[in-house]
Order: C-alpha cells, then structure tokens, then sequence
C-alpha cells in the first residue's frame, strides 16, 4: 500500500495527508479549492490528477471533506469514487457525515467489490498536524487491518470500533455530543467569570488542575480565547452540523435528550449571527454579547 490519493485538504486533510508523505507514502492530493492543492504541492504532494487516474493509480483512496453532500458527491456521484472504483482498492471516509450515508456508500462500494471504511476522527487540527488523531473505524476488520499502516502514518489511537459500517460515526457523534457540552460549559463559565472580577489566566491556572479542567477547557482558553484569535481550527457550523447528526440519532432510536436540544438552537442561533465560520471557541464571544467583527 503505497500508493495514496486524498481528495480534500482543507484544515485536517491538508496536515493528514503531509503526514502520509513524511511516511513515504506517494500521496495525490485534490481539493475544490486551489490555494488548498498549492499548499499541498508545496508539501511535496502531487496534484493535478484527474480522479479516473486516481482510481487507476492508488491503493487506497482517503476523504476529508466538510458536509455529507460533498462526501455523496465524491462517493456516489456520476463520477465518483464508487462507481470508477475496482475491486482491490480500499476507499476510506474520515469526514463526519451521518449513519445514513455511511450504509448507503457500504452497500454501493459492496455492489461493485471494493472496501470501504467510514473511519472519523478526533483530536483537531494540532492532533492532525502533530499524528496524534483517534481514529475510530467503521467496518470490515480485514479491512481495517490492511489500512493500519495508513491509519498509523495519521494517527496514534487507532480504533476498529467493530464491523459495523456506522460504528466509527456513531462513537464521534457521542465524542461531537460532549464537545458541545464542554464548548457551550467554557462559555458560559468564562462569561460569569469575567463579571466577578476574576483574572482569565489566573482561573485557568487554578482550574486547570482541578474537577472543572477539560481538554476542551485548555484547547478553547489556551488556542483561542486566551488571543481573542478564532480561526478554525474546528469551525463553529462544522460543530453544529454534528449536533444535528447527533440529534437524528437519538430520533432514530427514540431518546429523549432535552438539554442536547437546547444546545443544538444555542449553535445554531450562533451560526445564524454570523459566527459559523469562525473556530467552536468563538461561542464564548457570542454568549459574552461580544460583537461579531474579527481582527
Ligand atoms: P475544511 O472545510 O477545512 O476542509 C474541507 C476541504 O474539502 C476544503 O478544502 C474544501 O475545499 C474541500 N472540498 C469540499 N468539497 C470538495 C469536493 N467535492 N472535492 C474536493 N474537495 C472538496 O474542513 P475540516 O475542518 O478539514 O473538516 C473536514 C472533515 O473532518 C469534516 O467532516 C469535519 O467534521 C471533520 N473533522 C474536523 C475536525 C477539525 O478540528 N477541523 C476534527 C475532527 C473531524
């Protein structure tokens, strides 16, 4: 397995793939936009390479793209992976899309003979970069198994959560359900904190080593709030959008989750004023009144 295309190399792609070629992996690189390939051909990745001759030429074939429609498009369109695939390659999604689309590109990728594995991540874009990602992976294990090179090029916590294609999302979705919770926490907290006096830095020092730390505590306040600096990072209506999965799931399974309700209007209150763009974290200013214009 050495050879490698990765169609989109946006915030996680980008640094994924330029881990890939610190492997030695020969990585094709594509992407929409051409500032995004530029960065990757600066990496020392090869773009240009039309997805037939992707197809043709690799291996294994990864996705890192920012909605279910583009992972369909990819996947299952006129020209897509699927359906110019043969059998022997292995088509691997990272994205985070729903179940659903997990099963429908499952049962077509089985239609003509080819492996495919729904396989998200966590860890952000600091864990994309420094090849510290979780994977958890939906799947055939005999698939799995001859992508952990792959994975591990990537990764340092690599999970085959079991065979089933949508187990991978499902377990991020739950992972996405509780960042939520801890982003929408930080918020809040910060907020109050600031109206009684106390000193940013100081409470995180004193928190931070006490029941109230979390990762996403240190990653929101150090990275982003600490600066005022909210570049994704993990963007705001990214989040949201796994919100949404996450509520379809317990609709589909009949779970009653009041609060996940709230905090899911709560995002999507904060996309729709303009904050959608900007990094998860950035949910501090909005709850703060703080006004929408970045430096
Ligand atoms: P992003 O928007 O930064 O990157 C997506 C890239 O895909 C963009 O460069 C875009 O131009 C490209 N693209 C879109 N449609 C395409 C198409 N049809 N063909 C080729 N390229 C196309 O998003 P991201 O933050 O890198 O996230 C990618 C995926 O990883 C999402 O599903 C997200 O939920 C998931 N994820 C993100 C993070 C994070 O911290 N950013 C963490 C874990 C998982």
């Amino acid at each position: 397995m050495k050879k490698i295309g990765f169609i989109g190399l946006g915030n996680m792609g980008l640094p994924m793939s330029r881990n890939l070629l610190l492997a030695n992996f020969t990585v094709y690189g594509m992407d929409l936009s051409k500032e995004a390939e530029m960065s990757f051909h600066q990496a020392g990745g090869t773009i240009g390479l039309p997805v037939e001759k992707m197809v043709e030429l690799c291996d294994v074939i990864l996705t890192s793209l920012p909605s279910s429609n583009a992972v369909e498009k990819v996947f299952l369109g006129e020209k897509g992976l699927v359906n110019l695939a043969e059998p022997g390659i292995l088509l691997i999604d990272t994205s985070t899309v729903t179940p659903e689309l997990n099963h429908r590109i499952e049962k077509a990728a089985r239609h003509k003979g080819v492996d495919f594995l729904a396989a998200p991540v966590s860890g952000g874009v600091i864990g994309a970069k420094n090849r510290t990602l979780t994977f958890m992976v939906g799947g055939a294990k005999s698939a799995f198994d001859k992508a952990m090179p792959v994975f591990n090029a990537m990764g340092e916590n690599i999970f085959h959560v079991n065979e089933n294609i949508d187990s991978g999302t499902n377990t991020k979705l739950i992972n996405n359900l509780l960042i939520g919770f801890y982003t929408a926490g930080v918020s809040e907290a910060l907020h109050l904190a600031k109206h009684s006096n106390l000193d940013l830095d100081r409470l995180f020092e004193m928190l931070n080593v006490s029941y109230g730390q979390s990762r996403i505590y240190e990653r929101n306040y150090k990275s982003f709030i600490a600066d005022d600096h909210f570049e994704p990072g993990f963007s705001l209506k990214l989040l949201l959008k796994d919100l949404g999965f996450a509520l379809d799931l317990a609709k589909k399974n009949n779970v009653e989750l009041p609060v996940s309700k709230i905090l899911f209007d709560l995002y999507e209150e904060a996309e729709k004023s303009g904050y959608g763009e900007k990094d998860m974290s950035v949910l501090y200013k909005k709850i703060s009144g703080q006004t929408t214009t970045f430096s």
